[in-house]
């Protein structure tokens, strides 16, 4: 019997009343003939509540409790979903992660999936259940704790069940109807995709478009999970509606750039007057990197009499750490700089599409499209698939649109 995994997130299943909408979706597929998965997420905004009642009980909490705690949103919902599939006339069973069992490593609160054994789930839809419910974000260590996958780990979930039993689809249900061209606040007319590639949308889940949690994107990429992103507010199930991820040679729409992405939160760090001599990049990086900040983008500018600046970017939420961690490392001798100036009102603007490889002239015209709007690009960093840059962020929405509408994203070609 063909099986396909469904994940419903916290917004499609943030109250009894939308469960219920939910299920249908669910019973429909199950009255397409299909065995089903089902992935939930904790009712959205339970989440948000857990972790902080877990901050405000303890400030080095113990990240054991912490996953007993914030894991058990799911758990409701699983609960919840299964007895309203029931209701329904649907053979459905919930499923805690401990329960299938779904084995991590002990790293708590990020941890990464060893295994999904399928016995047990595939011996009781053997033994007729249509509708097994998971609760998804959780997971048992080795030790026999439950762990949590980090936020947004319901996604990863989803597509670790799929892999692991082989699924015909994983349809990631949410409250946006697919993947589009840019954030349709910014740009109204930006597109709906119909398909993407699993490259392209790592660049943009990774650049901040929140749909799908990155490493879900990447799981999906190395086992070649069908991947669907689509609304649970919306009717149409069929298999037109969403957007498809999927390996790039399925992709008949040629455009060289495909979206435009953008991340409001950036902060760039500038030290000043470092020595440009070999080991220093390694002295400033590797304290940043224990210290846990996420460096994203980094200039290093040529050097006058042996000193140099160096710039990087990385989160505004851990412009403190970094702060730390760099004047720890001068206090203790390893590093020396004259100053450290901090710009915490940058943003990030990214143009991604796998055209960029066999298209030459791709950056310049981003960059020309940018001047013509006067805006300053401050940092530049390229991939083969991606250009982003650094902007001041009051130009950040300007730059959007001028991209979106230089490289005429509205239309599919
Ligand atoms: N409930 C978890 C979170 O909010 C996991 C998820 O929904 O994907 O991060
Ligand atoms: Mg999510």
């Amino acid at each position: 019997m063909s099986l396909v995994v469904m994940k419903f997130g916290g917004t499609s299943v943030a109250d009894l009343s939308k469960i219920a909408n939910a299920a249908r979706k669910v019973q429909q597929e199950v009255e397409n003939g299909h065995n089903v998965i089902v992935i939930v997420s904790a009712m959205s905004g339970k989440t948000n509540e857990l972790v902080g009642w877990v901050s405000e009980t303890s400030t080095f909490y113990d990240a054991r409790e912490y996953d007993a705690v914030v894991s058990s949103g799911e758990n409701v919902t699983a609960g919840l979903m299964a007895l309203t599939l029931q209701e329904m006339g649907v053979a459905a069973r919930s499923w805690q992660g401990w329960q299938v069992p779904l084995q991590t490593n002990s790293a708590h609160g990020a941890a990464r999936i060893l295994d999904i054994p399928c016995e047990n789930l595939n011996s009781k839809f053997d033994q007729g259940m249509n509708v097994a419910v998971v609760a998804g974000f959780q997971g048992v260590s080795p030790e026999g704790r439950i762990t949590t996958l980090g936020r947004g780990g319901s996604d990863t979930t989803a597509v670790a069940f799929a892999a692991a039993f082989k699924a015909q689809r994983c349809d990631i249900y949410t409250d946006v109807d697919g993947i589009y061209t840019t954030d349709p606040r910014i740009v109204s007319k930006a597109r709906k995709m119909e398909k993407i590639s699993y490259e392209e949308m790592l660049e943009l889940a990774s650049l901040g478009a929140k749909v799908l949690q990155t490493r879900s994107v990447e799981l999906a990429m190395r086992y070649k999970v069908p991947l669907r992103v689509l609304s649970s507010f919306e009717d149409d199930i069929s298999e037109t509606a969403g957007t498809y991820v999927c390996d790039e040679e399925e992709i008949m729409e040629d455009n060289v750039v495909s979206g435009v992405a953008y991340s409001r939160d950036e902060a760039k760090i500038t030290l000043v007057s470092v020595a440009d001599r070999p080991g220093v990049a390694a002295a400033i990086f590797v304290p940043l990197a224990e210290a846990g900040v996420n460096v994203d983008m980094i200039v290093q500018n040529i050097s006058e009499e042996g000193r140099t600046d160096m710039t990087f970017s990385c989160p505004t939420n851990e412009i403190a750490r970094a702060q730390k961690a760099l004047e720890t490392a001068k206090g203790s001798g390893t590093i020396n700089f004259h100053g450290l100036v901090v710009d915490d009102l940058v943003a990030k603007v990214s143009i991604v599409g796998v055209g960029m490889r066999s298209h030459a002239g791709i950056a310049a015209k981003m960059f020309e499209v940018l001047a013509k709007e006067g805006v300053n690009i401050r940092v530049i960093t390229t991939s083969e698939i991606k250009v982003s840059v650094l902007i001041d962020r009051k130009y950040m929405e300007l730059a959007v649109r001028a991209l979106h509408d230089a490289f005429e994203l509205e239309k599919a070609t």
